[in-house]
């Protein structure tokens, strides 16, 4: 139900959990974060509130500078710690809020030629058709705009390659999207508060658009993948 993300140059996942706590207000059932280190994709998720992430993340903490968090309102599956976000297959991580309508069947068809899915959730499509793209030879850009013409629902998305350990991408159709501006480093959030402890210099998605976001900016596409100019605006949500 929650979304935020930084590409920084400081360790991200304590920043991460706290910008969560700004979106508890929309309610949610579990929790999770995922990092990015040398081509290596790392997690922690719990059940219940966000304390009870703070705690997993005490006894083994996350390093990284590059990072995706969650706080989930179960749609698809119990809220269990196995179906909390982030979802990853194959290289590749995934946080959404949303619904993804058409997951099963593309859930069927994946499942026909091999695909392992390990949770309920609707959103672990989004994951196994990237790594599938990827698999096939798509570049990181082919491969989000390929997984977002199959898709259909409500999403605002945020994905991790592992191959790929200075970027996140983003997508959004319904749920809010918005990327923060900083010195150096980048932010997404479902929202400008969860992002105002970091900036007040905010892009809105519109929705079809997706997004790379690298450290120093962030190039934003409409549906059929051309570049799109979106207003950088003041937020007046204050820290
Ligand atoms: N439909 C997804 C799920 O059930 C995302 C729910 C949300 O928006 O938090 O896992």
């Amino acid at each position: 139900c929650g979304i935020v993300g930084i590409v920084g140059k400081q360790p991200v996942s304590e920043r991460l959990v706290d910008a969560l706590k700004w979106l508890e207000y929309r309610g949610y059932d579990s929790a999770g974060v995922a990092t990015i280190t040398e081509g290596a994709l790392h997690r922690r998720r719990a059940e219940g509130k966000l304390v009870n992430l703070e705690a997993r993340l005490k006894e083994e903490p996350l390093s990284g500078t590059i990072g995706i968090a969650h706080t989930r309102w179960a749609t698809h599956g119990a809220p269990t710690e196995r179906n909390a976000h982030p979802h990853f297959t194959g290289g590749v991580a995934v946080v959404h809020n949303g619904i993804i309508e058409n997951f099963a069947e593309i859930k069927d068809e994946l499942s026909a030629v091999g695909a392992e899915f390990l949770t309920e959730t609707d959103t672990e499509v989004v994951a196994h058709l990237l790594a599938k793209y990827r698999r096939e030879g798509m570049g990181l850009r082919e491969a989000m705009h390929a997984m977002l013409k199959r898709v259909r629902g409500a999403y605002a998305l945020a994905v991790l390659f592992e191959d790929d350990p200075s970027t996140i991408m983003a997508a959004r159709n319904g749920p809010p999207l918005a990327i923060g501006h900083g010195n150096g480093e980048m932010f997404l959030g479902s929202d400008a508060i969860a992002l105002a402890p970091f900036t007040n210099e905010i892009t809105y998605l519109v929705d079809g658009d997706w997004a790379v976001i690298g450290r120093t900016g962030v190039h934003i596409f409409d549906t059929e993948g051309n570049v799109v100019a979106r207003p950088r605006q003041v937020s007046m949500a204050a820290a």
